[in-house]
């Protein structure tokens, strides 16, 4: 084997080297990030739906005050549901 044809395998195993450790790099970083996005907020309080029972995180929850108590629920319509019980009384 010549020297040249050794130096060409080198140069070859380098660039397959950088292609194979680059390709890691950014495998892991978007793990990473997609990790990042999944988590929830730690500051994300369930809340219980009166009408339907359901579990609503806080901040997307509809919120009505009541007779100085705060009611969440998971949709407009059972806030109505709720409002029109409350109504009757
Ligand atoms: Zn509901």
């Amino acid at each position: 084997m010549s020297p040249l044809r050794i130096l060409v395998l080198v140069i070859l195993f380098y660039i397959g080297y950088r292609l194979i450790a680059g390709g890691r790099k950014k495998d892991s970083r978007k793990v990473e990030s997609d990790k990042k996005s999944r988590v929830m907020p730690s500051s994300d309080i369930l809340e219980e739906d009166p009408i339907c029972k359901k579990l609503v995180p806080r901040q997307q929850a509809e919120q009505l005050d009541y007779n100085g108590n705060v009611y969440y629920f998971c949709s407009k319509k059972c806030c109505e549901e709720f409002r029109a019980l409350h109504r009757k009384k």
